[in-house]
């Protein structure tokens, strides 16, 4: 069977990061490697420590998940330090298996995950890896370095494969996310909801990469994860536990 693996760091709050990634790739039926990244310890509201692995520990962590299993897709979430952008980027960049790169630079409550430095290495180095990158509307801007209002040029100051942005940010009924492919531009809208939860970001993402891992096409797998994103936002994800057993 195929596995999903899943490079990000730990978040202690259990709202965003490696278990949100697994509880998604979960919801899909796909096993996961876990490649640990950071360790963050976190609430909702802010972020207390975050410390990067270091890069041996990752590097094994890679090659033992490769080794072992068959890996049908990667998600790459929190890296924590440009060594690790590096590494990642070493580590992956013969391995014939689409990435998706979800390029998170800050925490939900707005503390720095990835320093400006690491943010350049991850643009410049690790872009150019993944199949396809998931930025949200800041993170584009900080990545592109262009201004916010012209976003095709932010797109294309990307130089990516493929970039999903994210209409999180954005205002308006309706949230639409922009896919910029080889085939030009698609976009997936959903109704806004007026509450949010954090994760999700990294369940998009993933879930992205469980259809890419499944065989699917990057703009079916895109409409797939988007669903799967409004669902687990209205209902929470579906339990696979039988009732006698849930409290
Ligand atoms: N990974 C970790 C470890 C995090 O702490 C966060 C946010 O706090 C994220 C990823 C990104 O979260 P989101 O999915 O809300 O963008």
């Amino acid at each position: 069977m195929k596995h999903v693996l899943i490079i990000a760091g730990t978040d202690s709050s259990g709202g965003a990061g490696l278990s949100r990634d697994v509880a998604t790739a979960s919801a899909f039926g796909l096993p996961v490697c876990p490649v640990v990244t950071a360790v963050t310890a976190q609430t909702d509201k802010a972020l207390l420590s975050a410390v990067p692995m270091p890069c041996k520990l990752i590097r094994e962590q890679i090659r033992s998940a490769f080794d072992s299993r068959h890996i049908g897709a990667v998600k790459i979430g929190m890296l924590g330090s440009t060594e690790n952008v590096r590494l990642v980027t070493q580590e992956l960049r013969d391995r014939h298996v689409p990435v998706v790169l979800d390029p998170v630079l800050r925490s939900t409550s707005g503390s720095s995950l990835l320093t400006g430095d690491a943010a350049d290495t991850l643009m410049r180095e690790l872009l150019p890896v993944a199949d396809l990158v998931t930025p949200n509307r800041p993170e584009l801007t900080a990545l592109s370095r262009v201004p916010d209002a012209d976003h095709a040029r932010q797109v294309a100051a990307l130089n990516a494969h493929a970039v999903l942005v994210k209409g999180g940010h954005d205002s308006g009924e309706t949230c639409t996310d922009t896919l910029f492919d080889r085939q030009g531009i698609k976009h997936f809208s959903s109704p806004r909801l007026s509450r949010s939860k954090r994760g999700t970001g990294c369940t998009l993402a993933t879930a992205i990469a469980c259809g890419l891992a499944a065989g699917l096409g990057l703009r079916e797998a895109c409409a797939q994860a988007k669903k799967h994103l409004l669902a687990w936002l209205c209902e929470g994800e579906t339990p696979s536990l039988p009732p006698e057993l849930r409290t």
